[in-house]
């Protein structure tokens, strides 16, 4: 009988694959955990592939690296710590959880904030914004996506002729870390509210917010297309390989272009640099916001999940840091207390490259080629990976805000106009 059963099941289960449901399904999450410094340089040496995810690199001992693994890899993977004495915890059925969100996101009829919208409700919440706030909220139209979508700039300023010092921040450049676009539409709303609530907003903090909050529609909305593209990071541009398309925006801008931790090969599910250093149109867009405004701009930030990482230039190396990296460091610190004091929890700090290398990547770009004198990366959320729960945005989205508010303050008095 049991014999019978597990017959039955297997046909199910292939049945269930030649569908194409979820190939997640059968997917293991793996964490691996480095109890000493030979155990985290191996660690280096395990790479991505098609059937091997890494989500998220060590950035020391006991932090874990999370690994999301097809079951024809998965025994090689958890082996492959195992022998060498690192600690190992695994997820079966990881996909499981991709069902849950895809169908719920499906449920969504309009915008509201602390949810995950689609890109045309996002794009239509701005429209609205700008249409209700004439005085305080300006959109600007920088252009298509690969696909067509129409890519939009808001500017949110107190006084948009005082030419203040600006805050640029992009979101979402990586399709699957949902949280980012949240993150960015949060405060949107919440800075639209604020100005709204005082009268007579004389200055918004003294400094104008300029946010794109989807900066990869293309591959979000693929994201959320199906659970089976659940992971998808990059664009959806055509590449040389034809079977294969996308390339990583965050490897695609002209500084240290392909030097350390990017791929040349289209078909690497992650970090394909692309073809040439802004061969994305999306990468273009950004840069034409940056070149724009480079004299206004004072600090750049980038809005990636996840693991709750503050950090700063550089990405193309961990060997030496800028000769800023104290004031870098100081903003960081700046940044976490105040949400801790939101009641959140502590930001890692350190600069990008000591991380984990990444070349080509947008902060680099902004403080080496474009001279913004600050440039980070916030990695935002930490547990559930990519999959961080709709529900729980609202307890975690105001204390990142929080930061976001005191790092304002610090720019306006670096920065006074
Ligand atoms: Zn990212």
């Amino acid at each position: 009988m049991a014999k019978l059963l597990v017959i039955i099941f297997s046909i199910l289960g292939r049945l269930w694959q030649v569908d194409g449901i979820n190939k997640y399904n059968d997917y293991t999450f793996i964490q691996i955990t480095p109890y000493d410094k030979q155990q985290l340089k191996t660690l280096t040496t395990l790479t991505n592939s098609d059937d091997v995810d890494i989500m998220k690199h060590s950035h020391g001992l006991n932090d874990t690296t999370d690994v999301l693994v097809s079951p024809k890899d998965r025994r090689k993977v958890e082996k492959f710590a195992k022998l060498r004495g690192m600690g190992v915890k695994c997820v079966d059925h990881y996909g499981r959880y991709f069902d849950k969100e895809v169908a719920l996101i499906r449920k969504h009829d309009q915008y509201q904030s602390l949810q995950y919208n689609s890109y045309q409700d996002i794009s239509e919440h701005l429209k609205t914004l700008s249409k209700e706030n004439r005085r305080y909220v300006q959109l600007q139209n920088l252009g298509r996506s690969y696909e067509g979508r129409v890519m939009t700039l808001i500017k949110i300023s107190a006084n948009h002729r005082a030419r203040n010092p600006i805050i640029f921040l992009d979101a979402g450049a990586h399709a699957r870390e949902w949280a980012a676009p949240a993150f960015a539409m949060y405060i949107i709303d919440q800075l639209v509210m604020a100005l709204n609530k005082r009268g007579e907003p004389e200055d918004l903090l003294g400094v104008d917010w300029y946010i794109l909050p989807v900066v990869n529609p293309d591959g979000y909305e693929y994201s959320r297309s199906d659970p089976n593209n659940r992971m998808w990071r990059k664009t959806r541009s055509k590449t040389w390989r034809e079977e294969c398309l996308g390339a990583d925006i965050n490897r695609n801008y002209d500084f240290m272009w392909g030097y350390r931790g990017a791929s040349f090969d289209p078909c690497n599910f992650q970090t394909y640099a692309g073809e040439k250093a802004f061969s994305e149109h999306e990468t273009k867009l950004v840069r034409k916001v940056m070149k724009e405004n480079s004299k206004r701009i004072k600090l750049y930030i980038s809005i990636h999940s996840y693991g709750e990482y503050f950090i700063y230039p550089w990405g193309f190396t961990g060997s030496y840091l800028p000769d800023e990296w104290e004031k870098f460091h100081r903003l960081a610190q700046v940044y976490s207390k105040a949400v801790v004091k939101a009641g959140g929890r502590p930001f890692r700090v350190m600069s990008t490259g000591q991380w984990y290398p990444v070349s080509g990547g947008s902060g680099d770009y902004a403080f080496a080629v474009v001279k913004i004198p600050y440039t980070c990366t916030l990695e935002i959320t930490d547990g559930y990976q990519f999959n961080y729960p709709e529900g729980l945005l609202h307890t975690v989205l105001p204390q990142y805000y929080e930061g976001l508010k005191v790092m304002a303050e610090e720019i306006k008095r670096e920065f006074p106009n």
